[in-house]
């Protein structure tokens, strides 16, 4: 009667424990908890219709086990079917859960106007209004809430500040200091100033910017120095890739993949990180 009662206990202990551990192991991912290495986060700009280039990249990024963001412009997305491909695309996810790719609002039309940009030299009705449009579209017709912004051409005014400061969900904006100087609080990028758990906006600066083919001679030879940032930021453009761009992409995750030199994650992964927060909503 004891032995039996000894081996139920031992079943139960040894069931709790088991559950415990496939917990443990697929709700944390240890080189999220706590990455070694460089971070690398992948800036895809320009989304609109699905194309060819746009299928190609998606699936380099899910079959190599990285992870990127990419801009949607809302207005671009005109057929269901291009609709329909986010929507499942959105839904894969990495082994820590986080989305394999991020979308994130890249403007409403990324129209250029006289002496401007969507987000530059445009007022704050102007500016506020785009924003709102694409947030929404995110919303309703993709379903996903949008956390992360990189104005088109990288180009914003203090207004976008402004602007910005109505959309709480927005917790991330990826921008080119070259060209944008809006470093007010509350946003903080940790290349200037530690990013503490309690803040809830955070500001990337981007890298490394290719707009037309993609080339890994810059990149590789200057990992020493990226490894002393605390992340690095990688704009590109797949649209304009031809097959030798697409190689040279799949050389460069393999080269941060390989003896674990770079850890990929999204631009709202990153900040979940900052905060501590390492499970995926
Ligand atoms: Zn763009």
């Amino acid at each position: 009667m004891k032995k039996q009662k000894f081996a139920k206990s031992k079943q139960l202990l040894i069931f709790l424990f088991t559950a415990i551990s496939v917990c443990f192991i697929s709700c944390m991912d240890s080189s999220l908890a706590e990455p070694k290495s460089l971070i690398v986060i992948l800036k895809a700009d320009d989304l609109g219709e699905t194309y060819d280039n746009w299928n190609e990249f998606i699936k380099i990024v899910n079959d190599s086990g990285a992870c990127a963001g990419i801009g949607i412009i809302s207005k671009n997305v005109k057929t269901q079917t291009s609709l329909n491909e986010i929507r499942r695309v959105s839904a894969l996810r990495q082994s820590n859960f986080f989305p394999v790719i991020e979308f994130w609002n890249h403007g409403w039309d990324h129209e250029d106007i006289a002496n401007g940009t969507e987000f530059k030299g445009t007022d704050f009705k102007y500016q506020f209004e785009h924003l709102k449009k694409a947030q929404d579209f995110f919303k309703d017709s993709l379903h996903i809430i949008c956390h992360s912004f990189g104005a088109p051409h990288n180009r914003t005014s203090p207004i976008t500040l402004k602007v910005l400061e109505k959309f709480k969900e927005i917790h991330v904006w990826q921008l080119f200091r070259k060209i944008e100087n809006e470093t007010n609080k509350p946003w903080i990028d940790p290349d200037i100033s530690a990013f503490k758990p309690s803040n809830n906006r955070l500001m990337l600066n981007i890298d490394y910017l290719y707009l037309y083919d993609f080339k890994i001679d810059r990149i590789i030879p200057n990992y020493k120095n990226d490894l002393k940032k605390p992340y690095i930021i990688i704009q590109l453009h797949p649209m304009n890739w031809d097959t030798q761009s697409f190689e040279n992409f799949k050389e460069m995750i393999h080269f941060y993949k390989e003896k674990r030199r770079g850890v990929f994650m999204t631009p709202y992964q990153y900040y979940k990180y900052l905060k501590k927060d390492y499970i995926s909503e």
